[in-house]
Order: C-alpha cells, then structure tokens, then sequence
C-alpha cells in the first residue's frame, strides 16, 4: 500500500524540465530559443547567443507571441492619428547597398545572355533570388525586378447589379481631414470599421446554422478564399471616393459562424452613409474556370505525362487544357465563378486620438493575434464541430488558387503543374482546418501607416531598453553571425538552451528593475512598464 501510494506521489511530481519551461515562460522569455556563433571580428572571440524564436502563436511561444502582440499594438497606435505625412525622402543607398545591387545586375546580364543562347538558367535564377533576399536584408526597399506573373486582362466592364461609385482623383495625401469646434479647437478624427461577410443562412448564439441542411457552405468557403481580394477593392474604393491615400491598419479573424471579418483603423473619417454607398459599389469577381462539373473523381485521376510535363485523361489518352488554355475558353458570355461581397451588417465608429476609445479599439485589432484562425473561437458542442466539419469538407475540393491541385478534379491542369498532384490534398493552407479557408495575413497594414516596418519599431524598443541599462548597441559591422546546427561541437541541446535564457532573464530582470527605481527616483514614471529584451 505504501509503494502504491509513493508511487501515486512520484507521478504527482512535476518533470524537472517542465519545470525550467514554466519558468522561462514566467519569466517571458522565448521557450524555443536559436542558437547564433558570433564571431568578434576585432578580437576573434567566439561568443553563443541565444535569440528569440519570434513566433507569433502563443500555442508554440507564449513570450515571442505576446512580444509580436504587443509591437502590432505600438504600430497601430503609432499611425492611426498621425498629424504629418509619415514618409520622407528615402535615404542614400549606402556602400553594400551599391555593392549588392552592382552584384545583382551582373547576375541578371549572365542570366539573360544564357537565356538568349537557349542554355538552362535555373542555376543563375536561384543566384538571382539569392541576391535579392540579401539586397533585402541590406535594408532596401521593394525588388529590383518585379514579379514575372503576366497579368491577364479581363474584361472589366461593370456589374449591372452594382451601383456606380462616384470617382475622385487620388492625391498622395494621407492624412484625414481636420474639424473645428465652436470652442476654436480642431479635431483630427479617425475610424474603427468592423466588415463582415454576407448570411450563409440564419446562425443561432453559438454560431451554428438553424438549418444545417440550407446553410450556404460553398459561398461561405469561397468568400473565405477571396476575402484577402475583396479588402483590397474596398481599399481601392475607398481611395477613389474620399480623393486621398487613405491609410489603414486591419486585422482579419472569425466570427463565432466561422466566417472571416476584419476589424480596420483607418486614418481620417467619412460617414455611415458614405461607408454605405462604398460597400454597395465593392464586389470582388473570381475569372476562374468552372467547376459545377466534376469530371475525374477519386477513382479516375488525370494522369502525369513526363515527357511534356501536363496530365492526361485516363479515359481518352488526350491532354487536359492547360491553366491559360482553360481561362481562355472562358467568354464574354459566361459568368465569374464566384463574386465576393461585404454583408449588409457593418460597424463604424469615429475615434479620437489618445481617447479611451482609442485604446479600446486597438485592444480588438490584436486581441485574437495569438491564436490560430480556428482557435479563437474554440468549438465545444457537439453541432459547433459538426459545422467546423461541414465548412473544413466543403473547403476540400474548392480550389484555393490558379496552382491547386483540385483543378485536375474539374479537367483542368493547374498554372505550374508537377508530378503527384492529387486533388482533395493540395498543401494550400486555405484547405487546412485551422485556417477556415482564409489563407492570407492576419494583418494588413498600408505602406504609409506610420512610416515604418515591424522592425523598425522593434528596433525603437530595443533602444530603448538598451539606453535603460546603459548599454551601447554593438557595431553590427564588428560581427559575423553563423547559425549552429546540430553536428557541430558547440551545439547546445534545447533544455540546455532554456536554462541558459532563464539565467538571462534573471539577470536582465534584475538589471531592468534597478534602472527603473533609478530613473523614477530622478522624474517620475514615464517610462514604459513593458520594456524587455528582444
Ligand atoms: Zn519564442
Ligand atoms: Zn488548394
């Protein structure tokens, strides 16, 4: 009986790793730290450094997530009521800027003759978009070359449907209007828009349909697909009425029916009636082939000719139509596979800078950003994931993009087609269950909302913290950086890695509260309350 019950006891006893988990995790630090040699190229030394994974799921890194919560956060606030234009002239392109660039053009004349000559250039294309990932890295804006896709034009004549939107010209202005008060004062309003999709049939509280047997599955998985589209035209519609470059931070999440809708702040103000007139006039129309007829199921998949690399019909021998061939047959006369619309149901409120609403609102915009699409509303009823089940078996067969797999199942080879395609397992996330369809970012910001990238406000926050303690930022230049793999001798395993960060943290905690009972002796408390290390 006494072995029993110490055994009982022993298993009620926590995993010593678990623990030194807890602990990081108590500590906000990263629980799946990256080890980096870096080398000191004055002195030679070696040095490990443990870097944050900077993952933005909680479920993976609670500490990297919250972090990336928190810099959204700072960015949405930073833009929203921005009084002066947030951009200026670009810097000079500095010395390995130039270097990079002088690199990539030689690279692209290599390139192009080999093309010329007929020779393979797959060796030169990688080389090609190796230099450009590091001509990014060197803090250069936007590509050298843009993207290759052709742009197909379709007709683009207007929907009788839809009302006309009247037009402005666009000015490169992104700040709203100003309003003055009898009082003399002036106002520099902004905006918190909810959208949402259309009814798919009639939901109950917990979000499930009435009447399963009616509810529009296949709309709801293809406004899904295409909602990333449809924000865009708003967007697009949004600047042609109001006659400037209205600027926006959103972010897109599910409502408890599982259908996305996207919280914006958008910097200036138009009214409920204006915002009306815009949503009437925004459709988004998919040119894509049809799909009402299947025409190979599982049982008589197309078949992988190598030699010309397309699929044959099983059946006749005879290749399917290849992705242009297949827009192509579509006519003036045929419909759009599918049109996306905004629902009827909007929210719009006018928000003032550094009100309570503010914070409020910017509280929403990242609330969910943790979490996976299809966690932020966990299904608990037996009906809630009968109808995840329903919208996740609908979302199999829909094609996600020009290059799905399930193309083949309506004859048709999908755009860059390969060997092993096989429709019902296209690896495009939109098929994936925790994502309900909605492939795209989770938040979408305009280029010009506060005039800077993530990184630069996560660069503000690390100076931050760094003038706190003190610390002068190292000379980047004085480093080199190489990631340590597995194999090498001065591999850290991962439990060895995380005692290492708690060790930091404490340090760092010691260090932070120190200086902040220092500086509060000197001023006050003006200093933020959740400054940490990157
Ligand atoms: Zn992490
Ligand atoms: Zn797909």
């Amino acid at each position: 009986m006494t072995r029993s019950g110490t055994r009982a006891e022993r298993m009620r006893m926590p995993f010593a790793r678990d623990v030194v988990r807890e602990l990081a995790i108590t500590h906000g630090a990263c629980i799946r730290p990256v080890q980096l040699r870096r080398t000191d190229l004055h002195t030679g030394q070696v040095e490990q450094v443990l870097v944050p994974c900077g993952h933005t799921l909680a479920s993976v890194c609670p500490a990297c997530a919250e972090r990336k919560k928190a810099l959204r956060a700072a960015q949405c606030r930073e833009g929203w009521h921005l009084d002066r234009e947030p951009v200026g002239t670009p810097d000079p392109p500095d010395d390995e800027q130039l270097m990079w660039v002088e690199l990539r053009s030689d690279a692209q004349k290599r390139r192009d003759a080999a093309r010329a000559a007929g020779q393979d250039t797959a060796e030169d294309d990688q080389l090609n978009s190796d230099l450009d990932e590091q001509i990014t890295r060197s803090g250069v804006r936007g590509k050298v070359l843009p993207n290759q896709a052709a742009r197909r034009h379709r007709s683009t004549r207007r929907r009788q449907d839809t009302p006309d939107l009247p037009r402005r010209k666009v000015t490169a202005r992104t700040i709203g209007k100003t309003y003055t008060a009898p009082s003399g004062k002036t106002f520099r309003p902004s905006m918190f828009i909810t959208l949402t999709c259309p009814s798919y049939g009639r939901v109950g509280p917990d979000g499930t349909p009435i009447d399963p047997g009616s509810y529009d599955y296949r709309q709801a998985a293809r406004d899904a697909l295409h909602f990333a589209a449809l924000f865009d035209r708003f967007i697009q519609n949004l600047r042609r009425f109001l006659g400037y470059d209205v600027q926006y931070f959103a972010a897109v999440e599910p409502q408890r029916r599982l259908a996305p809708h996207i919280h914006i702040a958008i910097r200036g103000t138009l009214s409920r009636t204006e915002l009306r007139q815009v949503l009437a006039a925004t459709y988004h129309q998919v040119w894509w082939p049809p799909t009402d007829q299947v025409k190979h199921d599982d049982a008589h998949l197309p078949v992988w000719h190598d030699a010309s690399g397309r699929y044959l019909d099983p059946a006749t021998g005879e290749f399917l139509p290849t992705w242009d061939e297949a827009l192509d047959a579509i006519g003036c006369e045929d419909d759009p596979l599918h049109v996306a619309r905004f629902g009827q149901r909007f929210d719009a409120q006018g928000v003032l800078a550094g009100s309570r609403d503010a914070s409020k609102c910017i509280g929403y915009l990242v609330k969910y950003l943790t979490k996976h699409i299809a966690d932020c509303h966990g299904t608990q009823t037996g009906a809630q994931n009968a109808h995840a089940e329903r919208l996740a078996d609908t979302l199999r067969y829909e094609p996600c993009s020009p290059t799905c797999a399930n193309w083949l199942r309506y004859g048709v080879t999908p755009k860059n087609p390969h060997q092993g395609l096989r429709p019902g397992r296209c690896h495009g996330k939109a098929h994936r269950r925790e994502h309900l369809g909605y492939a795209g970012r989770r938040v979408l910001v305009s280029r010009k909302w506060s005039g800077k990238t993530l990184t630069d406000h996560r660069a503000d926050r690390q100076a931050w913290l760094l003038a706190m303690l003190g610390i002068s930022a190292a000379d980047a230049s004085r480093y080199t950086w190489e990631p340590v793999t597995p194999g090498d001798p001065d591999h850290m395993p991962p439990a060895q890695r995380l005692l290492h960060v708690v060790a930091d943290r404490q340090r760092w905690h010691a260090a932070l509260t120190q200086a902040r009972a220092r500086a509060n002796g000197k001023q006050g408390t003006d200093l933020p309350a959740t400054g940490r290390a990157a």
